[in-house]
C-alpha cells in the first residue's frame, strides 16, 4: 500500500499529517515514510536520528574534443540547449543537461562519454521501532528533483506500506511523487487559498487516477465552502484537524501530535483506514 500527502499549497500540513499516519501505524507494523519534498525536507525535524546518506548522481556527457570533428549533431539534438557547437569547441552547460542521453547516441564520432555528477543525497535511518525513514535532498541550485525523487521511491518501492510525503503544488516533481500510489491525502485548510490550490491538487490526482480524500487542518469551524467543493467532487473528508495552540505549539517543539497526545493516534489510524477503503484493499 502506497499512501501519498499532498497539498495544493505549501504550509498546510503536510508533513506534520504524514509524520502522525506513520508514527500511529508503527505501533502495529511497520512503516516506510519517504520524504519526496526534496527541495525542503523537513520529516527528519520531527524523527532525529543517526542516517547513512549517499550521493545521488546523474550521467552527463563528456566530450573528448580529440575525438570531435564539430559536425554539429548533439547541439542539434539537445532539446535543452545544454550543447553549442562552435567552430572549435563544443560548449556544455551541465545546469541544462536533463542526462536523457541522446548526444551519446548521435555522436557520429562516438567523442561523447558520459559520467556521474551529483545531484544530491539519499538518507535511511530508523529513529523508532517500525518506522524507517528515507529523505531525498537536493543540493542547492540544482534544478533536478525529479531524478531524487525517483531514486528514493525506488530504495523504498518494494516495503508493504509506504507513506510518501510530496512537495507542496501542482509542478512535475509533485506528479513524479505521486506515480504509482495507491491512495492520496490532499492536506489543506479552510481559506479562499487553500480552496484555490485545493482544485488544482484534486486536478492533479485525477488526471493520474490516484484516489484522493482531504483532510483539513487548522479549521477554524468555517469549512462551508470546502465541504461544498468536496461533495461537488465526490472527495471524502477523511479527518478534520482544529486550530489550536496547543497543537500548534506541539508542532514548534518539533513533537508529535500523536506522541504528545496519544488520543490522537486512533483518528490518525482511522484516517489510515479510509485510505484503504480509497485504494479497495480489503481490511
Ligand atoms: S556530435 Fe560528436 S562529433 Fe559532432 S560535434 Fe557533437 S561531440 Fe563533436
Ligand atoms: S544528455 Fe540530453 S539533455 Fe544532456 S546534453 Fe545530452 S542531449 Fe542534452
Amino acid at each position: 500500500m502506497k499512501i501519498a500527502v499532498a497539498s495544493g499549497k505549501g504550509g498546510t500540513g503536510k508533513s506534520m499529517v504524514a509524520a502522525n499516519l506513520a508514527f500511529a501505524l508503527a505501533a502495529s507494523g511497520d512503516v516506510t515514510l519517504v520524504d519526496c519534498d526534496v527541495e525542503e525536507p523537513n520529516l527528519h525535524l520531527f524523527f532525529p536520528a543517526t542516517a547513512t546518506t549517499r550521493e545521488v548522481t546523474v550521467p552527463v556527457p563528456s566530450i573528448d574534443e580529440s575525438l570531435c570533428d564539430r559536425c554539429g549533431e548533439c547541439g542539434k539534438f539537445c532539446q535543452y540547449g545544454a550543447l553549442t557547437v562552435l567552430p572549435d569547441r563544443v560548449l556544455f552547460f551541465p545546469e541544462l543537461c536533463h542526462s536523457c542521453g541522446g548526444c551519446t547516441l548521435v555522436c557520429p564520432k562516438r567523442a561523447i562519454h558520459e559520467e556521474p555528477k551529483r545531484i544530491g543525497t539519499l538518507s535511511a535511518s530508523a529513529p523508532l521501532r517500525g518506522i524507517k525513514l528515507i529523505t531525498g535532498t537536493l543540493d542547492a541550485g540544482v534544478p533536478l528533483a525529479v531524478p531524487i525523487i525517483r531514486e528514493v521511491k525506488k530504495e523504498a518501492w518494494q516495503d508493504p506500506l509506504i507513506i510518501i510525503d510530496t512537495a507542496p503544488g501542482t509542478s512535475c516533481p509533485v506528479v513524479e511523487a505521486l506515480e504509482g500510489c495507491d491512495a492520496c491525502i490532499l492536506v489543506t485548510e479552510s481559506t479562499p487559498f487553500g480552496l484555490h490550490d485545493l482544485k488544482l491538487a484534486v486536478d492533479v490526482t485525477a488526471r493520474l487516477g490516484i484516489p484522493a480524500g482531504v483532510v483539513i487542518n487548522r479549521s477554524d469551524g468555517k469549512d462551508d465552502e470546502t465541504l461544498q467543493f468536496c461533495a461537488e467532487r465526490d472527495l471524502d473528508v477523511m479527518m478534520t484537524i482544529p486550530f489550536s495552540r496547543e497543537i500548534a505549539a506541539i508542532q514548534n517543539r518539533g513533537n508529535l501530535l500523536c506522541r504528545a497526545r496519544p488520543e490522537w493516534q486512533k483518528d490518525f489510524c482511522a484516517l489510515y483506514v479510509k485510505c484503504q477503503a480509497l485504494a479497495g484493499v480489503e481490511r
